[in-house]
């Protein structure tokens, strides 16, 4: 018999997420997007129920306990499977420049909305007695420090070792970190339009561009649900 999974993708709007999201509407694996926004096409596919969209601002801490995720979960799954791939790359600037606010941000969005994410669904899954998956979409600049992207880069490797931390209390939970590669999508776009200043490894992200090196996000988004047996 097939699995009944409950997978929850978090900003699925645009880029890698909306392909992530996009296939498996298409494979009616009816996922759960949360985020800011949905595109236009996924809100007609949730009008039609082949999606749910769960509306939260990872950079809103306080409101994220009040979010109903549990009421948006199956009561009966044999997995729940958190695909933590909403990400911010700002601020973009050098230490001794950006302002807290935004630094704590990048944060907020990067590493502490997952962990709270994971935590709400880790007592979701433990009150259906099912098991809990995750799919923390990295990125090799979380081990790798970068000139002007020091809230980026910490906060990406933040979330690494809490998703790990977990691991470490409870073996049930599943954590898997995935390093996508370099993406054709906005993201990409931001870093190589930046201020040379403000990121001094700017030229680095351009040559991406002018050396074809950007993956489209389908091809990747594809891979990621095949190798993760979820497509
Ligand atoms: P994009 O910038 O294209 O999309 C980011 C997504 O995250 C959007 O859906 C955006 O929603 C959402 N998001 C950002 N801030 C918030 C917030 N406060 N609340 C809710 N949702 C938010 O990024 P990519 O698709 O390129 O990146 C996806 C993941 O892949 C990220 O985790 C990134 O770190 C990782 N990655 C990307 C690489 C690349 O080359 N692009 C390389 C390596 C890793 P909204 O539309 O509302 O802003």
């Amino acid at each position: 018999m097939d699995q009944q999974r409950a997978i929850i993708i978090t900003g699925a709007s645009r880029g890698l997420g909306f392909e992530l999201l996009d296939l498996l509407v298409a494979a009616d694996a009816r996922p759960i997007a949360l985020g800011r926004r949905l595109d236009p096409r996924h809100a007609a596919a949730s009008a039609r129920n082949a999606c749910v969209f769960v509306a939260a601002d990872l950079s809103a801490l306080g409101s994220l306990d009040q979010i109903d995720l549990a009421g948006a979960l199956p009561q009966t799954t044999d997995e729940i499977v958190l695909i933590s791939n909403a990400g911010s790359v700002e601020p973009i600037g050098t230490l001794g420049v950006i302002n807290s606010a935004s630094l704590a941000a990048a944060f907020a969005v990067n590493a502490l909305a997952p962990a709270i994410l994971a935590r709400k669904l880790l007592a979701a899954a433990d009150s259906r007695r099912t098991r809990l998956r995750i799919l923390n979409i990295s990125t090799g600049a979380a081990r790798r420090p970068l000139p002007g992207l020091a809230a980026y880069c910490a906060s990406k490797a933040a979330a690494i070792m809490m998703f790990d931390c977990l691991a470490t209390e409870r073996s049930d939970v599943a954590v898997e970190h995935i390093d996508p590669g370099v993406l054709d999508t906005d993201m990409q776009s931001m870093l190589r339009s930046a201020d040379d200043q403000a990121l001094p490894v700017r030229q680095m992200f351009a040559s991406f561009e002018t050396e074809a090196k950007l993956k489209p996000p389908r091809d990747v988004a594809r891979d990621i649900l095949t190798r993760a047996g979820l497509l």
